[in-house]
């Protein structure tokens, strides 16, 4: 069965195309810069095999509906396309990132589940829209193919009111569904599964931490496979230090930044989102740079470095707490499969709460799922590769063969 999953974003569509059978990537890619004066179109087709095929376009793109016309004609294209005709394809997975309290799990999309994430559009007005011309066009493209939305969101919906009511006046929760929702759900997930075949139980009886370090970062508390507690919040900037999110502020700043530092409401979003994590502090994102500019004695990389990875501790501590018993933390994404200097800061000193890193096996960057805790820690510390994409596919191969209702 392949299936064809889908990441639409604002200028952006990723696709990746996989064979369910040996769970094989037939073709992956992206169309970037959609409706700027020159766009972008890459395509891996049969990437890693012997057949592997590198198409790069580069030409305007003027919407989403002309990327995906495009992507399906490579995908199709006669003798080097991935599948002979669209009709190969069985289901497409969308990746939909904010669905609200109204779902749960992934789902066929209908008429009423897009209008149900179009109510979900003040939640996340950058994103959802985006998602939406995605589920649009292809829905056009691929009349009477079944599409699913895997959602952002879902994993968390089991996180119980105490941890997902904000100390506000009620009525904003009743309202306007102020609270928090979560993010990163489908990776979180993902690794969470793949521990629980690793640890040799069944999920149902794992309690995970599991720290999600990328560009954007985040946290869950596992307790018996089901997520109750996340540090990203209504929005996907509370929490942990990201790489241009700042994560916790108190709150008073945006007040703060408006009556003191002429900041209207959007630029103060604009800084919170785009100009503060990582780079606020040293003016950098991308932890390879971080560390180089630390060798080279700069001291405000150092300082962004402490302040993630302190923000990292605190968390796990709390999340210690949260759970009590834990059997397992796994680090995941860019940061969290590559760095072993930030792994190490963010359980450094956490013997007391029976973690303890191996320092040879924590030298791992990248490859498959790795167990990097000693032989004395209490709780098991492991790298588990997030595979979003085939999580996708998983989910929607799953609601295919679902018995219906
Ligand atoms: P992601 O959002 O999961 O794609 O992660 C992207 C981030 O991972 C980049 O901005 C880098 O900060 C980080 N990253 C990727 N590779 C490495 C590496 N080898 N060492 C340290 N950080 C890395």
């Amino acid at each position: 069965m392949k299936i064809l999953v889908i990441n639409s974003g604002s200028s952006s569509i990723k696709f990746q195309l996989l064979d369910m059978e040996g769970e094989t990537v037939l073709a992956s890619g992206l169309v970037e810069r959609i409706g700027e004066p020159t766009g972008l179109l890459k395509c891996v087709l049969w990437p890693g095999s012997v057949d592997e095929v590198v198409v790069k376009q580069q030409e305007s793109i003027a919407d989403h509906r002309s990327g995906m016309l495009e992507v399906v004609r490579l995908l199709t294209d006669g003798a080097n396309g991935a599948v002979r005709s669209r009709e190969e394809i069985r289901a497409i997975g969308h990746r939909v990132v904010h669905g609200g309290e109204d779902f749960h799990e992934p789902i066929v999309i209908d008429d009423k589940v897009v209008s149900a994430i179009e109510n979900n559009i003040a939640l996340a007005p950058l994103h959802n829209p985006a998602n939406l011309d995605g589920i649009q066009v292809l829905r056009e493209l691929f009349p009477g193919v079944t599409q699913v939305a895997v959602f952002d969101t879902a994993f968390h919906q089991s996180i119980p009111d105490r941890a997902f009511i904000y100390a506000l006046p009620y009525e904003m929760y009743e309202k306007y569904r102020i609270r928090r929702y979560g993010f990163h759900g489908t990776s979180h997930q993902y690794v969470a599964r793949e521990c629980a075949v690793l640890l040799g139980k069944p999920l149902q009886e794992c309690n995970l931490i599991t720290i999600h370090l990328g560009n954007g970062c985040s946290m869950t508390a596992i307790e018996n496979g089901r997520s109750i507690d996340t540090t990203l919040g209504m929005t996907p900037l509370e929490g942990l230090v990201m790489g241009t999110r700042s994560g916790d502020i108190d709150p008073a700043i945006h007040a703060f930044l408006h009556r003191n530092c002429g900041m209207d409401i959007e630029a103060i979003d604009h800084v919170l989102n785009k100009e503060s994590g990582l780079k606020g502090i040293c003016s950098m994102n991308d932890m390879r740079d971080i560390h180089a500019e630390i060798a080279a004695g700069n001291d405000r990389a150092r300082l962004a470095l402490d302040v993630q990875t302190y923000r990292n501790r605190k968390y796990i501590g709390a999340y210690m707490a949260v759970l009590g018993r834990v059997d397992a933390l796994v680090f995941t994404a860019g940061i969290g499969e590559n760095d072993p200097v930030v792994r190490a800061r963010s359980v450094a000193g956490l013997a007391c709460l029976g973690i303890e890193l191996d320092q040879e096996k924590n030298k791992k960057r990248g490859g498959p799922a790795t167990l990097i805790s000693s032989s004395n820690s209490r709780v098991q510390v492991w790298i588990i590769p997030t595979n979003e994409e085939l999580a996708i596919a998983r989910e929607t191969a799953s609601v295919l063969n679902k018995p219906l209702q």
